[in-house]
């Protein structure tokens, strides 16, 4: 019932070169017609991510701001994401909350405009490690929810990315386990505190070193409904990541 999510996510990486090899592998390759696909490019290459990938595949930013234009040196407008014929945005990752100083209050504000302005939110929520060894993760995960919660009318945009912090970029992939539970509490927080109709239909997808080879056994996780993937997402195991749920 919840279409399979992959997305991949560029971050500040390749060039025009790379970027259409990167594409052109994608744009032939044989992808399962029930993965709702999206790549997210660098801002200035959205148009060029646009033109060059074959229309199976939705492009996203990676960022926004929270207002529709202005004097905001440096930022991004939805209209002017949608503008250049991307449909997502990821909000809220953990590069933006951690590296950028994003908190709660500004992402909630970003998720809000960029709904508001009919793009479709990938929302990102994860621990740190120092909390998950505290045994913080559902505290800090049902508080991040709690905000992004506030700022969303029609769920049917959003999809909740899990990435725990310390799996991103490191190697150190959550176990099918350690991602299941997250997934299982997360849904459970739905149910009690939205509805349960969003409950079953918000698709919830993991994050954090997701490669070819542990893809499989992730996706075969009931409450595990696709990826945000990174590195992975810039060479051709993409691919089999897209198509890892059987
Ligand atoms: P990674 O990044 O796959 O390189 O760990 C995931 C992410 O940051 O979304």
């Amino acid at each position: 019932m919840r279409r399979f999510f992959v997305g991949g996510n560029w971050k500040m990486n390749g060039n025009k070169e790379s970027l259409e090899e990167l594409m052109s592998t994608l744009n032939t390759a044989s992808l399962h017609e029930d993965t709702e696909v999206v790549c997210a490019a660098p801002s200035i290459y959205l148009d060029f991510a646009r033109s060059g990938l074959d229309s199976r595949i939705s492009v996203a930013a990676q960022n926004c701001y929270k207002v529709a234009k202005g004097a905001f040196t440096g930022e991004i407008s939805p209209a002017m994401i949608k503008d250049c014929g991307a449909d997502w945005v990821i909000l809220g990752h953990s590069e933006r909350r951690h590296v950028f100083g994003e908190n709660d209050e500004l992402i909630g504000q970003k998720v809000a405009h960029a709904l508001e302005s009919d793009l479709g939110v990938i929302a990102c929520i994860g621990e740190k490690l120092e909390e998950r060894e505290a045994g913080t993760t559902e505290e800090v995960i049902f508080a991040q929810t709690q905000v992004i919660a506030e700022n969303v009318m029609d769920w049917e945009k959003v999809v909740l990315a899990y990435e725990p912090v310390w799996a991103i970029g490191t190697g150190k992939t959550a176990t099918p386990e350690q991602a299941q539970e997250v997934h299982e509490r997360l849904r459970a927080w739905f149910r009690a505190n939205i509805s349960e109709e969003v409950s079953d239909s918000l698709r919830i997808i993991y994050g954090g070193s997701v490669t070819a080879a542990n893809c499989s056994e992730l996706a075969s996780q009931t409450d595990v409904d696709g990826f945000l993937v990174g590195g992975a997402s810039l060479k051709p195991e993409f691919i089999d990541i897209i198509n890892a749920r059987a």
